[in-house]
């Protein structure tokens, strides 16, 4: 029950209590998407916004494809990759989520001012039946 809700941007589920948008990144890569869950709190009597996002640790990041030594270099840090996650348990990664235009943007603005609208109303409601 996927509905399109603005450029790049998709209300993907709705409840009383929370609503979820997927965003798509300007790139084009599935990979990129950013999951967002807008979510009533009852204990703090607010919303939260959670935001969900795949990272992927790739040896190949940041080596120029026409280096002659890419295929060593991409072995080299996968092996050091491994090898920090082995021995420290971590490995850091950062992935990025591009917004390609100024209508995008606005966009995932007005989806999430519009989900807080929904979920201030729920929140209204629960107001009156506490009182
Ligand atoms: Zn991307």
């Amino acid at each position: 029950m996927e509905e399109k809700t603005s450029n790049k941007i998709m209300k993907i589920m709705e409840f009383d209590d929370a609503v979820y948008y997927r965003a798509n990144c300007g790139c084009g890569s599935e990979d990129h998407d950013l999951a967002l869950e807008l979510e009533y709190d009852s204990e703090l009597n607010d919303i939260s916004l959670n935001m969900y996002k795949k990272l992927i640790y790739c040896s190949e990041f940041g080596i120029n494809p026409s280096d002659k030594l890419y295929a060593l270099k991409s072995i080299y840090y996968r092996i050091k990759g491994a090898l920090t996650l082995l021995l420290t348990g971590v490995v850091e990664v950062e992935e990025s989520f591009l917004f390609t235009s100024s209508e995008q943007i606005n966009h995932f603005i007005i989806a999430l001012q519009e989900g807080i609208e929904k979920l201030n109303t729920k929140n209204v409601k629960n107001d009156k039946k506490s009182k």
